[in-house]
């Protein structure tokens, strides 16, 4: 079985999605890419979390193509394609219909840095990518095309996106980004939230490189806080 390691990576983090709260029912998707192969290992459509098996993974190569697997892929295997060709440095990306983000992409509202922790994702403010349909090439053209230098996104009337060098850090960032959207949410409930300066923002992205035991070099974005 080819990806064995990336497939049960893929199992655990399906059930500590769903059961975190982080997703609802079938909603969401995850993927691991292995750059020397070209492969890309993703969740099965529609499947529940708690029942996927590491033979339910799929396995892709970025053209679409399926190498290995019975069962149909996510139905946004484009979505996913889309980072890891924008992205050299992404190896995971994680779908979710998180209740927060998912109320801001309702309202075309960015997530902002309300919280410093926002760093995280690489950028001041995670965009609002325009609504397409789900499961289509026209929203993973849409994303390639709006999501810019952030390493994750909110989906209009949908959901989220995040993506990082491991699941562990893609996984993370959704969940630092859940977290910033309730807050931002809620500072919004009662009034107009402080947004941090983008200057603040990038100063913090730096101190993060070498927060707790990081040590990041080269490209890829530290995404140390992990939720
Ligand atoms: P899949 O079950 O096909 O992965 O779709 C879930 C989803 O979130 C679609 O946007
Ligand atoms: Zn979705």
């Amino acid at each position: 079985m080819l990806m064995e390691r990336e497939r049960q990576e893929i199992v655990e983090y399906g059930k500590k999605m769903l059961t975190s709260g982080l997703t609802k029912g079938t909603a969401g998707n995850i993927s691991v890419y292995d750059p020397e192969t070209g492969y890309m290992a993703i969740s099965p459509s529609g499947v529940g979390y708690l029942d996927t098996k590491t033979e339910d993974i799929v396995i892709m190569d970025l053209n679409g193509n399926i190498i290995e697997g019975d069962r149909k892929p996510s139905s946004e295997h484009d979505l996913h394609t889309i980072v890891y060709k924008k992205k050299p440095y992404a190896k995971s990306v994680v779908h979710t219909h998180s209740m927060f983000c998912s109320t801001l992409s309702c309202l075309n509202t960015p997530l902002e840095a309300v919280h410093y922790v926002l760093a995280d994702a690489g950028v001041p403010r995670v965009p609002v990518v325009s609504y397409r349909t789900y499961g289509t090439k026209e929203l993973a053209e849409i994303v390639g095309e709006q999501m810019g230098k952030s390493d994750a996104a909110l989906l209009a009337n949908h959901g989220m996106l995040a993506c990082g060098a491991s699941l562990q850090s893609a996984y993370g960032l959704a969940s630092t980004c859940e977290w910033v959207a309730e807050l931002q949410w809620r500072c919004m409930c009662v009034g107009k939230p402080s947004v941090l300066p983008d200057e603040e923002v990038k100063v913090v992205m730096e101190h993060f490189k070498s927060y707790g035991q990081n040590e990041c070099e080269g490209e890829a974005p530290a995404h140390s806080y992990n939720g």
